[in-house]
C-alpha cells in the first residue's frame, strides 16, 4: 500500500503507534469485527462480565488433534487448559501446542492455567491466539519438533542469517535426537541458536522459530534426556553410515 516492496522490514512499533503511512492503524479482523458488533448491541458492561480482568469477553478456539470432538469453540477467556481438555475430550493428552509452531507448548503438569491475552511471558495465563492442537502420549515429540522446524525453514524468506541458518540448522539437531544421535551438547546447541535467533532476526517468523523446541526440552525434560545418544564412547553407534552416502550410490560405474 505504501508503494514498498513486499518485503519483512524492521520494525520497531506496532501498527496502532505507527503503521501505514506512519500513522496509527487498525488492523482488525473478522472475530474483531464480530466482538464489536456484540459489544455494540450488548453495552459494555456485560462484555466485561464475560471473561477475566484484563481478557474480556470470549475467544474463538480451534482445537484440533487428539480428541474425540475437535473443532471450533467460543470459550469464555480465563477458562483453564483442563476444562478445554474436557470440552473436546482430549484422549489422554501429553503435549499441547497453543497458538501454533511458534507459540507455547504445555505439559500436563499446566492444566490449571488460564487461556487469555495476557503477557506470554509471564507464564502465569496462556496467551492463546485461537489454536490449539493436542497430542496423546503415542505420538513422538521429536517428530513434531521436526515438522514444525521443517515449515519454519521453508517459510523463511532468507534475508537475515540468524533466520536462514538458524532454521537450518535447528532442523539438523532435531533430526538428530530423532535418529539417536544426539548428546547433551546437542541440545545446548539448540538452546544457544535459539537464543541467537530470538535476539538477532529481522521479523517475527525468525525471532519466534526456536520458541517450541526450547520449551519442549525444559517441560519434557526427562524425555529429551530419554532420547539421547547414550553410548559411553566417543563411537557414535547409531551412525547411519549407508544413509549417509546414500546420495553418491548413484556415481558408482
Ligand atoms: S526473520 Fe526470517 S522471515 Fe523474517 S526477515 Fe529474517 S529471514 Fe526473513
Amino acid at each position: 500500500m505504501e508503494g514498498k516492496r513486499g518485503e519483512p522490514r524492521t520494525k520497531w512499533f506496532f501498527p496502532v503507534e505507527k503503521g501505514y503511512l506512519q500513522q496509527p492503524t487498525l488492523i482488525s479482523n473478522v472475530e474483531t469485527f464480530a466482538a464489536a458488533a456484540h459489544i455494540i448491541e450488548m453495552g459494555t458492561a456485560a462484555w466485561h462480565a464475560r471473561g477475566i480482568p484484563g481478557s474480556p469477553g470470549t475467544k474463538l478456539i480451534s482445537v484440533s488433534g487428539d480428541c474425540s470432538r475437535p473443532g471450533l469453540y467460543e470459550i469464555e477467556w480465563g477458562m483453564s487448559v483442563a476444562d478445554l481438555l474436557d470440552l473436546c475430550d482430549a484422549r489422554d493428552p501429553y503435549y499441547i501446542q497453543v497458538s501454533g509452531p511458534s507459540g507455547e507448548c504445555l505439559s500436563m503438569a499446566e492444566k490449571d492455567r488460564r487461556i487469555s491475552m495476557l503477557d506470554l511471558l509471564e507464564r502465569k495465563d496462556i496467551r492463546c491466539g485461537g489454536s490449539f492442537m493436542v497430542f496423546n502420549q503415542e505420538r513422538d515429540l521429536v517428530r513434531i519438533l521436526l515438522n514444525f522446524s521443517a515449515f519454519f525453514k521453508h517459510e523463511s524468506c532468507g534475508i537475515c542469517t540468524p533466520c536462514r541458518a538458524g532454521n537450518f540448522i535447528l532442523q539438523r539437531q532435531i533430526e538428530k535426537i530423532d535418529r539417536g544421535m544426539a548428546e547433551p551438547s546437542d541440545l545446548n546447541d539448540i538452546r544457544h541458536w535459539g537464543a541467537m535467533m530470538q535476539a538477532a532476526s529481522r521479523c517475527g517468523l525468525g525471532k519466534t522459530a526456536a520458541n517450541t523446541p526450547i520449551m519442549a526440552m525444559e517441560k519434557f525434560e526427562d524425555y529429551f534426556n530419554g532420547r539421547l545418544n547414550k553410548s559411553a564412547t566417543a563411537l557414535n553407534r547409531a551412525f547411519d553410515l549407508e544413509r549417509a552416502v546414500a546420495d553418491y550410490e548413484q556415481f558408482k560405474p
